[in-house]
């Protein structure tokens, strides 16, 4: 089913959760290992991130040193198949600009549709480690944007090849992102909403929202979403704090403010243990709040670690 009929549907707050594929050379029960203790929830849907390639530098045969392309996380489309058939769930897997042609991106599309998974998230990614900037594939696309508009496209049985004959439509649901705390590179909130609308104008069906801590910025961003016609369900994306590596790392990759109550919890830390029980404290009390406002989901960030996400929802499903 798709995920906007999952929202039109239900008659309270909806639980999703979002997992990471496994490095390469594990295996898929590193996956099940991670969804398993979160089932009894009901999950809605599950999002399988996409990862881009990363620069390696191997010595060459004569000595010489190399740049090479790998990718850690392969297989977002085998993954996402795999979860579906075990869990008999609605799975979400993320399609990124970075790193693919438009073909490349059609034939993703196209096996995706082959297999019956009918919802994807259309990101752009982000630039890669050694770039400065993103820097789109040549023939790839530049913002979120212009990769709705091609599975939009493929929706109404537009293809590539424009001589294909009696083409099979796609119907993915299409969902994007939102950064109530403004995208890192938007030169301003204002700009940032607008080109979110434009995602929404060209046929996303709902938006789902970069992580945050301070549930006021959220409400905001939902009136000036409304304010400048988004209609659409928008769903908060919440992250169970969990180690002390996230106090110190999710505001520089996340660009997410820690609100000062949450602050001074997070100081008095000494082990991750400390952080799990603050984050689940304060995630409940977010949670709860959230589902106050009627939001549609809350969608976990469990990056494959289900303990916090898990005493979270305990506390508030
Ligand atoms: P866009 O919507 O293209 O926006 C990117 C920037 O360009 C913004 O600053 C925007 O304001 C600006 N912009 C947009 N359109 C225009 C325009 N026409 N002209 C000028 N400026 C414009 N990354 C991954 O690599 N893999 C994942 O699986 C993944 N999952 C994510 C899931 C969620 C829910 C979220 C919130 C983020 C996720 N990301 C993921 C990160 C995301 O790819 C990055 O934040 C990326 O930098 C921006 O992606 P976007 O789709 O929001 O881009």
């Amino acid at each position: 089913m798709k995920v906007i009929e999952h929202f039109k549907r239900a008659e309270s707050t909806l639980f999703s959760i979002e997992i990471l594929p496994p490095v390469k050379g594990s295996s898929i029960q590193s996956v099940f290992n991670g969804i398993d203790p979160l089932v009894e929830f009901k999950p809605a849907f599950v999002d399988v991130t996409y990862h881009r390639e990363e620069y390696l530098i191997r010595k060459g045969r004569n000595g010489e040193y190399r740049k090479v392309l790998t990718r850690k996380r392969p297989g977002t489309v085998g993954i996402s198949a795999a979860i579906k058939n075990r869990y008999n769930v609605d799975t979400v897997p993320h399609i990124i600009c970075g790193g693919f042609s438009k073909e490349e991106t059609e034939n993703a599309l196209l096996d995706l549709h082959f297999l019956g998974i009918d919802n994807v998230l259309a990101l752009r990614g982000d630039s890669l480690k050694d770039e400065r900037v993103f820097v789109p594939d040549p023939d790839g696309h530049y913002f979120a944007s212009e990769l709705v508009e091609q599975i939009v496209s493929m929706n109404k049985g537009k293809y590539l090849d424009d001589k294909i004959v009696k083409p099979d439509p796609t119907d993915f649901c299409i969902g994007v992102a939102g950064y109530p705390e403004k995208h890192f590179e938007a030169e301003n909130l204002n700009s940032d909403l607008q080109f979110l609308k434009h995602k929404v104008d060209l046929g996303a069906e709902y938006i789902v929202t970069q992580m945050f801590f301070d549930n006021t910025k959220f409400f905001q961003f939902v009136d000036k979403c409304r304010e400048i016609g988004i209609t659409v369900p928008i769903v908060p994306g919440i992250k169970p704090l969990s180690t002390l590596k996230h106090i110190e790392i999710l505001p520089k990759l996340f660009y997410t403010d820690f609100p000062e109550p949450l602050m001074a919890e997070l100081k008095k830390c000494k082990s991750n243990d400390d952080v799990k029980a603050v984050g689940t404290e304060w995630g409940i009390a977010q949670c709860r709040e959230l589902i106050e406002h009627n939001v549609p989901c809350l969608h976990f960030y469990t990056m494959g670690k289900s303990e916090t996400t898990r005493r979270i929802a305990e506390g508030v499903f």
